[in-house]
């Protein structure tokens, strides 16, 4: 028998279960420009991607494994002409983390078996997350958590390093997210100048009509380039993580976030090797609990729920639409183009680099898509072109569950629906906008404020289900009839003017 191992472009892990597998078997790697082709993608995640893909090759290669790098317009007549030319008798992949892969695999014709190997880039296996949640009445994020505190021993105490939360709480929340201060200044990201093969990818992918800027590309390519942006995080920005996790600031695309979701989700970080260099720097160098344990909860809670829940949830997840919003995409998402000040900013930065943080993606971004009514499935998609970390299992739950409430409440209690108060609390942004945050009517009034009444009172019959927006409600009643009317008539004027979305891009 001669086993080939096919490694896909977000697996690129050295230790990935396929590999694991077959420590001499020959690898193949296949650069598919119709699969780059087939949806937009953002300059700078192409790059990301085949950049790494190719310095990764050259690291098995080094490491003495026999590796073929194909560039090719499809992956299936590579594929072939490799397992016949090396006389492969079982092809081996790691089991994909997006559905739709996964249904490409199966639909392939190959001149010989293909075996899936369980995926061991994620702590909870989808067995697990699913024997976890069978029979629970709620999939609370929260009990999940803890639950993955406790299995893996991470910030545990007690006599087995299992019995009780470090510090005596499992949540350190109302330490975090404050509202920025004058004056704060974040530590400059860890960048990396783009070398040879880098700049190799550039010039091609500069050639492809999609999103995004790329003559800043600036991110790690490598697995020691992402261990540096890891060390830099924990030693430079992880202290002071959990109090401005929520606050949004002009000029500062990044504040005290990571910047690991590239990594993680293309495997050049493992993502129990940063939850255990978090909790190894509270140890050791005596950080906050509230800073480490808030963003523990990240990687360890959120990121591997959004992935449990991903594949527990059925296959017509994706359609989901309980609001029934149809609302076009405007066309100011492709270009930054508005003056809502709020959102030129994060759609600005998402184009520049790919990346916006997740309180810009939730309270700004995905905010306005979800009260201003825009159809879930054109924000899905433009989502999955405008970030550099985007991959199904990551955005459909984040974005149609978490972002739009499409799912009618299988993750979130109630939906992330906010005023342009709680943007004027948590950034800058307002100070310098056209529009007034405290207006939700009149000629300088928020958008974000008409859109806002005009959601609850569109959506009165679902919300007054949820118990938590029963107080919300209430304020909706208290309005005057004029008023009511008002925001309602800016609402449905401002789609008149807006209604002319264009298809793609740049
Ligand atoms: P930090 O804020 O520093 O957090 C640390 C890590 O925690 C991240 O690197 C990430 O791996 C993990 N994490 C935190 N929250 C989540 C979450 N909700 N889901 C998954 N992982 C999480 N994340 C992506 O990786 N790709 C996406 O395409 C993506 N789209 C999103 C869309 C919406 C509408 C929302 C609300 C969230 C989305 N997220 C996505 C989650 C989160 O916003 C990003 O992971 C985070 O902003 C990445 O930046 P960071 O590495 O600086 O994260
Ligand atoms: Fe955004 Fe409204 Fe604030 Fe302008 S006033 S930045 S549109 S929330």
């Amino acid at each position: 028998m001669t086993v080939g191992i096919w490694v896909l472009g977000d697996q690129l892990w050295a230790h990935q279960a396929a590999l694991a597998s077959a420590a001499n078997a020959p690898v193949i790697l296949i650069e598919s420009h119709r699969h780059s082709r087939e949806r937009p993608y953002h300059r700078q995640k192409l790059v990301l991607v085949w950049s790494a893909m190719r310095h990764f090759a050259a690291e098995l290669e080094a490491q003495g494994r026999a590796v073929t790098y194909q560039k090719s317009t499809d992956f299936e007549p590579p594929l072939r002409q490799w397992i016949e030319h090396q006389g492969i008798t079982e092809l081996r992949v790691m089991e994909p983390a997006d559905r739709p892969f996964a249904r490409f695999l199966d639909a392939l014709a190959l001149p010989c078996p293909l075996t899936l190997v369980p995926n061991n880039h994620f702590l909870w296996s989808v067995a697990e997350f699913k024997q976890w949640a069978d029979g629970r009445n709620s999939l609370l994020m929260e009990s999940f958590y803890r639950e993955g505190r406790k299995r893996y021993g991470i910030l545990m105490e007690g006599s087995s390093k299992k019995d009780k939360p470090v510090g005596g709480q499992w949540n350190y929340d109302k330490e975090n997210r404050k509202p920025p201060k004058k004056g704060l200044t974040p530590p400059t990201p860890q960048r990396f100048n783009p070398d040879a093969i880098t700049q190799q990818v550039m010039q091609e992918v500069a050639e492809l009509d999609t999103f995004g800027d790329l003559d800043s590309f600036d991110w790690a390519v490598t697995r020691p380039q992402a261990l540096q942006v890891l060390d830099h995080f924990i030693h430079l920005r992880l202290a002071t993580f959990g109090p401005y996790q929520d606050a949004m600031v002009t000029g500062e695309d990044t504040l005290w976030h990571a910047l690991l979701s590239p990594y993680l989700n293309i495997g050049l970080l493992h993502p129990l090797e940063v939850i255990q260099a978090a909790e190894t720097a509270y140890h050791e160098q005596d950080l906050p609990l509230n800073s480490v344990e808030g963003f523990i909860r990240q990687v360890l809670g959120w990121r591997e729920y959004m992935r449990g829940l991903y594949s527990y949830v059925g296959e017509d997840y994706p359609n989901g639409n309980y609001f029934e919003h149809h609302q076009p995409l405007p066309e100011f998402f492709w270009t930054g183009d508005t003056p809502m000040n709020c959102l030129h900013q994060s759609i600005d930065q998402a184009k520049r680099t790919g990346y916006n943080h997740h309180i810009q993606r939730l309270m700004i971004l995905s905010n306005f898509a979800l009260i201003a009514g825009l159809s879930p499935q054109a924000v899905e998609a433009w989502f999955h072109a405008a970030f550099i970390d985007a991959y199904d299992w990551v955005m459909q739950t984040n974005v149609l569950g978490m972002g739009l409430y499409a799912d009618g409440g299988v993750l979130a209690t109630k939906p992330y629906a906010a005023s342009a108060n709680y943007i004027n609390r948590m950034g800058d942004y307002c100070k310098d906008c056209h529009y007034n945050p405290k207006a939700r009517t009149g000629e300088q009034a928020c958008p974000f404020n008409f859109f806002y009444w005009d959601f609850l009172a569109r959506h009165r019959d679902k919300l007054q289900h949820q118990g938590r927006m029963n107080f919300i409600l209430k304020n909706l009643d208290k309005m005057s009839a004029e008023e009511y009317q008002a925001v309602r008539d800016h609402a449905s004027q401002w789609h008149q003017r807006h209604n002319h979305p264009k298809p793609m891009l740049r």
